[in-house]
């Protein structure tokens, strides 16, 4: 899949948190004209949030552990965040999924007041290990939730000639499609090696996983406990560049290497179902691949319809 171009945001903002205008006292003040005042508000804090924040902005209300501090510091450096709520989030991936070509990744992180996503793109798609990285952030007690989304955009069906050409178009206008794009080996291999990383640091679970696809959304987790599942979590060091690997281990896969590959095949072999009856998305058929998913693999889905 084609690996997303980093999305650094130009501003390298040093602003905390704490100084983000406090909506409710100013409500207070200015009841007279409440509702033109209540949408400049909603309006100028969302852009006061998209301007100064970024990742450090972000980063900078969390209580951490000084050295976890600092190494989460330079990942997030110059990161975007945009102070949407999961609802608002959600809604534009499911409009990039029809109009952009690459797969986007978010994390959606709330802590009390602050909520919004924060982009992972190169994190995620080049380097899988950095995902983890970013796993400390939970040392803080008051983080609510964590919840990595990423999207399967339309493109790829193109790519995979999964659909005729006139469908495709078909689904293209209307934004519409009962055809999933379902998740990936990959995307639940990182899931169990995130669980498996937290359960190792004795960090909370408080992991969410969703992909967004042309249909609708998908959210997952997988029970290290099924043992396909705990094979497939074993974290695989990155390779260095220059670092000289054996022929035997270049032609040898390793174990998890050899599930999340199986996996793929067998999961590819899934979504197949929803296409050779033209029909795709039925409830028998959604069924029967939460049933095998779980059954196999350890892997629980759920999926819900985008809104017509
Ligand atoms: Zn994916």
């Amino acid at each position: 899949m084609p690996a997303a171009v980093a999305g650094r945001a130009k501003e390298r903002p040093s602003a905390a948190w704490e100084g983000l205008p406090n909506p409710q006292s100013h409500r207070q003040k200015t009841r007279k004209c409440k509702l033109a005042d209540d949408e400049m508000e909603k309006y100028s804090r969302r852009e006061f949030i998209k301007a100064i924040a970024g990742g450090t902005a972000l980063l900078a209300s969390f209580s951490l552990p000084r050295e976890v501090f600092a190494k989460l510091e330079q990942l997030m450096n110059g990161r975007e965040f945009l102070g949407e709520s999961f609802e608002e989030g959600i809604s534009r991936l499911h409009r990039d999924v029809y109009e952009k070509e690459n797969e986007r990744f978010y994390v959606y992180v709330k802590k009390g007041q602050i909520v919004g996503w924060l982009n992972i793109e190169d994190a995620m798609s080049l380097d899988m290990g950095n995902s983890i990285d970013l796993l400390p952030l939970l040392l803080d007690a008051e983080v609510e939730a964590m919840h990595f989304v990423h999207t399967h955009p339309l493109a790829l069906m193109d790519v995979d000639r999964l659909l005729p050409p006139e469908k495709l178009q078909k689904i293209r206008e209307t934004q519409r499609s009962d055809f999933p794009l379902v998740p990936s080996a990959q995307d639940i291999a990182t899931l169990a090696r995130q669980k498996r990383f937290l359960a190792e640091k004795n960090l909370p679970q408080k992991l969410s996983h969703s992909v967004v696809d042309p249909a609708g959304q998908w959210t997952y987790d997988v029970d290290l406990a099924n043992p396909h599942a705990n094979i497939l979590s074993r974290y695989q060091k990155p390779i260095k560049d220059g670092e000289r690997i054996s022929d035997e281990e270049l032609l040898v896969m390793s174990p998890e290497e050899s599930a999340q590959f199986r996996l793929s095949l067998e999961m590819l072999d899934q979504q197949k179902r929803f296409y050779h009856d033209g029909i795709g998305m039925t409830d028998e058929k959604l069924e029967a691949l939460k049933r095998w998913a779980r059954e196999q693999w350890g892997v629980s889905l759920e999926f819900s319809a985008h809104r017509k």
